[in-house]
Order: structure tokens, then sequence, then C-alpha cells
């Protein structure tokens, strides 16, 4: 038998229904605020995540699944959703009537990461971005955002964590302190820390290799060296999120591992996922835009890890699960096709009815009829065709009763809506 591939998996129909309700949530909340959602593929040239992500990154370094398509060119499965949203906000020319732009989308992602609980290799992500908004309010409003969608899913424990990275006018100073710093504990750093330490110092701060976690326990604070219009904006950030209601915690080791962050940004992290905490991260990136090609504008963003959401959702699955809400138990030819006909009329009309088309005995449908969940069965056999009524029974309280058969569809209606 052929399995599917190592760190992929199936989303089943059972807990589909709650990925569906968690997705509806999202959408609304993000419509609610102005976000439109935006569609994009999943494959795009290498060359557009490797010049976005940063050649010096984990994902660009081993984790993208890039391959050459039949004609040679290089193609990447997206490792994330950013770069290409500013690809198309830039290739639409969709700055020219107005720069200001909010998306949200929802999608697979790939990163070829050693598989384990709560990471795999083809995962979803829910993502919103604001474009060409350089105040400090927009990364606010994200924040926001996520906090009142994490307790409309009925998600505790999550903390946001806040940081800023600064812009390149401040971010120079602290990356020649921090590797001032790490220069004299080179030896006790992993190897990735060492070769990338010229480029992107800044990666060793939130190194998980415990060597190097308890090197960089007293590094500089990127803190310490904002310039004054980074200071303001954070300082704006934590005002607005205080005055909101949205408890954060500063943490100067956040810096993420992709390359185009700069000043806000920010986890959501859960104390109820182990070692894979992080449920969403994000931040701001004024420079991506420009560096792809599209006009200087300001940029930010974040994506919510969709897998780690559904495990810490206060839903249960089961509750998500659609269930018929008529079996029609019909036996004898004719009752089956009258029965085809109600069960088609039901559905168009949105009430799931549900048949066994093969002619099976009463007991065989009555087993089916409880195992698919349905609220009520009819059962229909030639005499009750005869009749004009049959049997319905309700499955959860066992009353049953005779309805007419002359309008199916208004009795059965009328029963759902005495009990919704
Ligand atoms: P990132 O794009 O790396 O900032 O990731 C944003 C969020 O996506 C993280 O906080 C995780 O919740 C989720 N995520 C990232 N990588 C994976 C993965 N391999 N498997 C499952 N979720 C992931």
């Amino acid at each position: 038998m052929i399995q599917l591939i190592r760190g992929f998996k199936d989303i089943l129909p059972e807990e589909a229904g709650l990925w569906q309700e968690i997705e509806r949530i999202a959408a609304d909340l993000f419509e609610d605020f102005g976000y439109r959602e935006i569609r994009i593929p999943i494959m795009e040239r290498t060359e557009l995540f490797a010049r976005s992500i940063g050649e010096d990154t984990d994902i660009v370094e081993k984790e993208m699944y890039t391959f050459p398509d039949r004609k040679g060119d290089l193609i990447t499965l997206r490792p994330e959703a950013t770069a290409s949203i500013v690809r198309s906000y830039i290739q639409h020319k969709m700055y020219a009537a107005d720069p200001v732009r909010k998306f949200y989308m929802t999608g697979p992602m790939f990163r070829r990461e050693r598989p384990q609980k709560g990471r795999y290799r083809q995962f979803y992500q829910i993502d919103a971005e604001i474009f060409g908004v350089a105040s400090p309010y927009a990364d606010a409003e994200l924040i926001y955002l996520l906090d009142t969608l994490f307790r409309r899913l009925g998600v505790d424990d999550v903390a946001a964590h806040i940081n800023s990275l600064g812009c390149p006018a401040c971010r120079p100073g602290f990356k020649s302190a921090l590797l001032d710093y790490m220069a004299d504990r080179m030896e006790t750093l992993c190897v990735d820390c060492k070769r990338r330490s010229e480029r992107n110092p800044l990666r060793a701060l939130d190194c998980k290799v415990p060597d190097c976690r308890d090197a960089m326990a007293d590094a500089p604070s990127i803190l310490d060296h904002l310039c004054a219009d980074c200071r303001d904006h954070f300082d704006t950030v934590k005002t607005a999120l205080t005055d909101l209601g949205v408890p954060f915690e500063v943490d100067k080791r956040l810096v993420r591992g992709l390359d185009y962050y700069t000043r806000t940004t920010f986890e959501i992290l859960t104390g109820s996922l182990g070692a894979q905490s992080a449920v969403a991260g994000g931040g701001r990136y004024d420079g991506l835009i420009e560096m792809l090609g599209g006009p200087s504008l300001p940029a930010t963003g974040f994506a919510i890890g969709f897998d780690r959401l559904v495990e810490i959702v206060g839903m249960k699955a089961e509750d998500y699960q659609r269930a018929p809400k008529l079996f029609i138990a019909a036996l004898g030819p004719h009752s089956q096709a009258r029965a085809f006909g109600w069960s088609c009329a039901l559905g168009t009309a949105g009430i799931q009815a549900d048949m066994d088309f093969e002619g099976r005995s009463l007991k065989s449908q009555m087993k089916r009829a409880d195992r698919s969940g349905a609220e009520y069965v009819l059962i229909v056999g030639e005499k009750e065709l005869a009749e004009g009524g049959a049997v319905l029974r309700n499955m959860a309280t066992k009353e049953q009763e005779t309805i007419s058969l002359r309008d199916l569809a208004a009795e059965i209606k009328k029963r759902l809506s005495l009990h919704p």
C-alpha cells in the first residue's frame, strides 16, 4: 500500500468541520477589520523566497522544496505566504490607486524540517498583512486581532511576546555590539551560529542549542540600541496594546527566523503544545516591498500555525461534524424511488437526508441510520406509501409518531425548528 510522505498528513472529514469553523471565525474577524482575502499560488520561482526570506536562514538553506520543472526553471513550494503576497501586490500594481491594503489568506506551506509533534513538512497557516502603513497602530492592530481571535476560539494559555528589531539606522550598531559579545564566546557556539555570525548574528539570540542559549544569556539587548524613531514606534505599540487591554511581554531575545523583519516583531506562545510553543508569529518588514522591486512602502503582518491552533482551541472536532437530519429507511422498490426523490428535495432545501441505495433489510438500514448520527429516521414500506403515512423515529428520544408523506419536507422542517 502506498503511504503518505513523511511529515505530511491528511485532515480527515472528522476534523475538517472544525478546521472550516476556525477558518470561518478568522475570516469573519478579518473582514470586519477591512482585510480582504487573497489567494496566491503554492509554487513560485525559487528566487522570490531566496531573496526575501534570506540566503542565510534555515528555511532557504535547508528546508525548501525546490526542484527544476520540466524546462529546468527552479521552482519552490511556498514555505510562507508573505513573499508571494508582496509579489502579487507589486505585479498587479495594487499600490497605484491606494497603497494601503489589508490581506488575509489560509493555505498550506511546505518546509522540509525534521518531522515531530507539531512540526510538519506540509502545514497550514492563516496569514494577515497590512501594506502601506508605517504607523505603529498597524502593528498593534495585528496583535489585537490575534488576541481577539484566540479569545473567540476559546484558546487560553497564550501570551504575546513582543520585541523591536530596529531599522537600518540602528540595527548595525546593535549588530556590532552583539558581534563583539559573540567574539569572546565563539568557541561555545554551535556550527550554524558560528557560520552565520558575520551576516546574521541576530539568529544566535534565539538559537535553541543549549550551549548557545547559555552563551547568549547576557547578550546585549537590541532595546538598548534603538534609534529615537524606533523607540517611539515601539513605545506606541506598547501603549496601544495596554490601552486595548491586550496582555504582552517584552522579550528582548525574540528575533524570528526570517531576514526581512524590521522594528516590531512578535510571537504568540502557548504552554499547551510542549516544545513547539509558537502558535503565531509576525512583525514589520518595511524594506521587503522595495527589495522585491516595488515602491518603497512599509508593511507588517503575521502567520498563525493552523495545525497548532487546532490543537489548542477550546472547541471539539465532534461538535463540528455534520450528521444527516433524516435517514430514510425505504423497503421495496417503490419506496426506494420515492425516498430518493425526497432525499434529493430535502438536500436541495438545505436539510441533509441520507438513505440506503442497496435495498438492504430493515435491520441493517436501522443500523446504518444509527451509525450515521441522523436525528430522525423515517421508515417507509409499500404499505406506508399506499396509506400516505409513515413512522418517524426520533433517534435521541426513541419516540415514534406517524407523519403524513404528502409534504414530507414541511413535516421534517417543522420538527427541526422545534429542536434546532
Ligand atoms: P513562521 O512563518 O516561521 O513565522 O511561522 C509562523 C507559525 O507557523 C509558527 O508560529 C507555527 O505555529 C507555524 N509553523 C511554522 N513551521 C511549522 C511546521 N513545520 N509545522 C507546523 N507549524 C509550523
